[in-house]
């Protein structure tokens, strides 16, 4: 079975032999929902929009900006 690299958390994730490009797969380490942007080698990014969710945990986006407030 291939592997990729989970972005988040850099462990192992298994995916399926015939996944494709833009298929999503979940990392079981850290249950990141991703998807696959590359598959020689297969490549995993994670999923940032979740329009066609019903998710509602939208506050992603903001651990990512923390550290913008250093710069004035
Ligand atoms: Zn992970």
């Amino acid at each position: 079975m291939p592997t990729s690299i989970c972005p988040e958390c850099d462990e192992e994730v298994y995916v399926d032999a015939e996944i494709e490009q833009g298929d999503h797969v979940s990392c079981d380490e850290c249950q990141s929902d991703l998807v696959v942007v590359g598959l020689d080698p297969i490549e995993l990014d994670l999923r940032e929009d979740s329009d066609d969710d019903d998710y509602s945990g939208d506050e992603d986006d903001y651990g990512s900006r923390d550290y913008d407030d250093d710069r004035l």
